[in-house]
């Protein structure tokens, strides 16, 4: 067994054990593998572990990846910060996208969503970290956002999502998670929204995102490995 075969057996073990003691049916949260920094050719070895769905951060190179592996039939989640000048990139090659956290973005997203094409599923980013955090959407504007998201026609809201500030504090961390959960119970209570999906958890905390209820972990490091790669550098020019 190759190591990335083993981690990815050994996350979704930790992802069983997480929902077992919660009562949760492990089949209830999916395993988003996080691939940025990493080659196509790692997505190729996590494929043939079983993987399907794969996030990537930045356009520019997750749009390369999705080509370069068209022929394995993925599943892409674009989870990186948007900018407007490449939302039709992303509505070209990605089947979901977590990051929003602006109208227009949003907007541009459903506009240039190619018909042949279904619905782009995406999430709301929320800041559940107030001023620890720059990151998605304020608590206060989420319900705003989110029903003139869920109008719009070539996307589908499916939930939220937040990476709430790194902290050791198991109990301040959990309290975060459950904001979100709140925060999408909310929205389907009061605004007959059927938000199914809390993306949410990565390596260091997913146990306790999916104790909160999170049906989608998303998880880099201990599948593929520390990322040692710099990141790739700010805005490129792009051909459109
Ligand atoms: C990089 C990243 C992850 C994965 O983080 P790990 O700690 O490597 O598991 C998850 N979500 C987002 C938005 C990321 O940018």
């Amino acid at each position: 067994m190759s190591a990335l075969s083993a981690n990815l057996q050994a996350v979704r073990e930790r992802i069983a054990r997480a929902c077992e003691s919660v009562g949760r049916c492990a089949t209830d949260v999916a395993l988003l593998a996080v691939s940025k920094t990493f080659p196509a050719e790692s997505v190729r070895d996590a494929h043939a572990a079983g993987q399907r769905a794969f996030g990537e951060n930045y356009v520019q190179e997750g749009c390369e990846k999705v080509s370069a592996l068209a022929d394995l039939g993925l599943e892409w989640h674009f989870i990186g910060p948007l900018q407007s000048n490449k939302t039709r990139l992303l509505a070209q090659h990605f089947a979901w996208v977590h990051s929003i956290e602006r109208i227009k973005i949003a907007e541009r997203l459903s506009e240039q969503r190619p018909p042949e094409h279904a619905a782009l599923q995406v999430c709301i980013q929320v800041n559940v970290s107030g001023e620890a955090s720059k990151s998605g959407v304020a608590v206060e504007e989420v319900e705003a956002l989110a029903l003139a998201v869920a109008k719009l026609p070539r996307l589908r809201l499916r939930g939220l999502m937040a990476i709430p500030e790194p902290t050791q504090d198991h109990a301040k961390l959990a309290a975060r998670f459950r904001l979100l959960r709140e925060l999408r119970d909310g929205l389907n209570l009061r605004h007959g929204l059927q938000l199914d999906t809390l993306s949410m958890g990565m390596s260091d905390d997913l146990e306790i995102a999916i104790e909160e209820g999170a049906t989608i972990v998303r998880v880099g490091t201990a599948i593929f490995g520390a990322r040692t790669k710099a990141q790739p550098p700010g805005p490129a020019p792009l051909h459109q």
